[in-house]
C-alpha cells in the first residue's frame, strides 16, 4: 500500500520510465568483455520519474 505521506510521482515522460541505458563502445577491457557506457537520462537523471505539480488551488496576487 502506498504511503499516503508520499509525494505523487510519474512515470518521466522523456525517457518513460526507462532511465538508465547501456551504450556498447564497440570497445573490449583486456579480460574481452565488453566496454558499456552507462547513460542517465538528462532530464530525471536516472531517477525514471518527475514530482508531479501541485494544483493550483488559488489565483496569483500580483
Ligand atoms: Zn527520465
Amino acid at each position: 500500500m502506498p504511503d499516503p505521506a508520499a509525494p505523487p510521482t510519474l512515470v518521466c515522460g522523456h525517457c518513460d520510465g526507462f532511465p538508465v541505458v547501456a551504450i556498447d563502445s564497440g570497445t573490449r577491457n583486456p579480460d574481452g568483455t565488453r566496454r558499456i557506457l552507462k547513460v542517465a537520462c538528462p532530464n530525471c537523471e536516472g531517477a525514471g520519474t518527475t514530482a508531479r505539480r501541485a494544483p493550483v488551488t488559488e489565483a496569483a496576487s500580483c
